[in-house]
């Protein structure tokens, strides 16, 4: 499909130019960020369906998370290295469940895991159609993680999404993670535009939407699962990415809307 975006016409412009400067004056929109994990792929299900495969129950999902959490604010920290994170974890996490294993048993655990995991990937079925949009709305795109490793670009390829993206920024291999004002500054930075031109969209009310209104980004909730939480104030919430276009639309002058030729 091809698109074209609407310009305005002489008199639109002539009446844009001599209108007052009113109260409200929105940027323009030059960059959107959007979180991986939960955003635009589906990692819950399919990490906490591994996990419970792997060791036979279904209850331990908010123990790994909390152990990975744990790993990886050590790695963006400098104090392990990104290629022992996954080993170290996995130990602890086994270690904290009562399992005594040597080294080749937690390799072999960590092995299968990743290969179950990598199986199970899927992506929201709202994640294509707003792709597609933002990038005929001439928008840059970047996928801002707080995951450790590079291993967040295999996941874009796998999924075909790395082809919509201009930047990756990852946490464990810029020293820096979300809610810090310096991973959003430094996206920023890196893709040429102020703050204030770029909005962040991402599943944790803290870490994504309101760090990122707290670093001069607007700062988007997707609250998948409907979460009831005061959301504050200059914080958005949308709980599907079906909603971004027409928020973005609303917030944000020149935003090129697609039409259709
Ligand atoms: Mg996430």
């Amino acid at each position: 499909m091809d698109f074209a975006f609407a310009t305005p016409t002489a008199s639109q412009a002539t009446a844009e130019r001599a209108a007052p400067p009113g109260p409200w004056s929105p940027p323009a929109l030059r960059l959107v960020c959007l979180d991986i994990d939960d955003t635009l792929i589906d990692f819950t299900s399919a990490g906490s369906r591994a996990l419970a495969e792997l060791i036979g129950r279904a209850d331990m999902w908010s123990l790994w998370e909390r152990i990975t959490d744990e790993h990886v604010a050590k790695v963006v920290a400098g104090d392990l290295a990104y290629a022992d994170m996954h080993l170290t974890r996995s130990r602890c996490f086994l270690a904290e469940l009562g399992a005594e294993m040597d080294t080749g048993d937690v390799v072999g655990f960590e092995a299968r895991r990743r290969e179950l995991l990598r199986r199970s990937w899927r992506l929201f079925d709202d994640v294509l159609p707003c792709l597609d949009w933002l990038n005929a709305a001439g928008v840059q795109l970047a996928a801002v993680t707080n995951a450790s490793g590079g291993h967040q670009r295999a996941k874009l390829a796998d999924l075909g999404l790395a082809r919509f993206f201009d930047h990756v920024a990852i946490a464990g291999e810029m020293g820096t993670a979300k809610p810090d004002p310096v991973m959003f500054h430094t996206v920023c930075l890196t893709m040429g535009c102020d703050p204030s031109e770029a909005a962040h969209v991402g599943d944790k009310l803290d870490t994504d939407a309101i760090g990122a209104r707290d670093a001069g980004l607007g700062g988007v909730w997707l609250n998948r699962r409907a979460v009831t939480e005061d959301v504050p104030t200059g914080v958005h919430e949308i709980d599907s990415l079906a909603e971004l276009p027409e928020l973005l639309i609303c917030e944000f002058a020149s935003v090129g809307v697609p039409i259709q030729r």
